[in-house]
C-alpha cells in the first residue's frame, strides 16, 4: 500500500547536515553563567531572534540575560564557527534529488539562528535556493514544537496536511508537532541517545507513532523510491 505525498519538509540540524557537537546556547551560556543552566533560554532568545551581527547578539544577550564582563571576542569565536561548522550528512544529496525527480514541493523547517543557516548555504546551496518555503526559527520569530511552524508550513505550500511529509531527526520538535498538525511524518532517528525519553514514551504507548522511522537518510530515500506515490 502507497502513501500519496505531494510536499516534504526537512528538518535542516542533524538531518541534512552536522554540525559541533556542543551546541551554541550551551556554550553561550557556559560564557554568561559557567555553565550550561541558561541553555533553554538562550537557545529560545537566539533561535527566535532576527540577528544578523555578532554585535547585535551581544546588545540582546546582555539586555535579556545580563551581563558584566566584556565577551565580545568570545561571542566572535562562537558566531564564526557556527558560519563554517556545517557538514553535509552522507546520503543528503541523493535524497534531495530523489525528492526532487519525483516532483515534489519542498521545503525546509527549522529551529537554526542565522549563523548556522549561513554555513548551511554554503554547503548546501542547491537545496536553500530549490525549495518552495523556508520556515526558519529566527525568522519566523517562534520554533519547533509550536505547531504555527507546521500550520504556515501547510499554508504556504498551499496543500492538505495529510499531503505533506515531514523528514526530522527529533521527536519532540519534528515528529510530534507535525502529527497534532495532521502531517505525515518520517522520524529519521539516529541519535538514539538524545531520543531515550521519546522511545520509552513510545514504548508505553504514551506518545504517537511516527508513520516511518529509519536510521539512515539512504533508507530514507528507498522509502520515497517505495512506499510513496506522488500521483
Ligand atoms: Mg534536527
Amino acid at each position: 500500500m502507497q502513501t500519496t505525498v505531494k510536499a516534504v519538509l526537512f528538518d535542516i540540524g542533524s538531518t541534512l547536515i552536522e554540525g559541533p557537537a556542543i551546541s551554541p546556547s550551551k556554550k553561550i551560556s557556559a560564557l554568561l553563567v559557567g555553565d550550561y543552566s541558561l541553555k533553554k533560554e538562550i537557545a529560545a532568545t537566539i533561535m527566535t531572534t532576527n540577528i544578523k551581527t555578532v554585535e547585535e547578539l551581544e546588545v540582546i544577550l546582555n539586555k535579556k540575560h545580563g551581563n558584566s564582563r566584556d565577551i565580545s571576542s568570545e561571542l566572535k569565536t562562537i558566531w564564526k564557527e557556527q558560519e563554517n561548522s556545517s557538514e553535509v550528512k552522507d546520503g543528503t544529496m541523493e535524497l534531495w534529488k530523489k525528492c526532487r525527480k519525483l516532483g515534489l514541493k519542498t521545503g525546509l523547517i527549522s529551529n537554526i539562528w542565522f549563523p548556522y543557516y549561513s554555513s548551511f548555504v554554503k554547503v548546501c546551496p542547491e537545496i536553500d535556493q530549490g525549495v518552495d518555503v523556508k520556515l526558519l526559527s529566527f525568522e519566523r520569530g517562534f520554533q519547533k514544537p509550536d505547531v504555527r511552524m507546521f500550520t504556515q508550513a501547510v499554508e504556504e505550500l498551499k496543500l492538505k496536511p495529510e499531503e505533506i511529509v515531514i523528514v526530522g531527526d527529533t521527536y519532540d520538535c519534528d515528529i510530534a508537532p507535525a502529527i497534532e498538525a495532521g502531517i505525515k511524518t518520517i522520524w529519521f532517528l539516529h541519535r538514539h541517545e538524545n531520543e531515550k525519553e521519546a522511545l520509552l514514551s513510545l514504548e508505553k504507548g504514551t506518545a504517537k507513532k511516527p508513520d516511518f522511522t529509519q536510521e539512515t537518510l539512504r533508507d530514507i530515500t528507498s522509502l520515497f523510491e517505495n512506499s510513496f506515490s506522488t500521483i
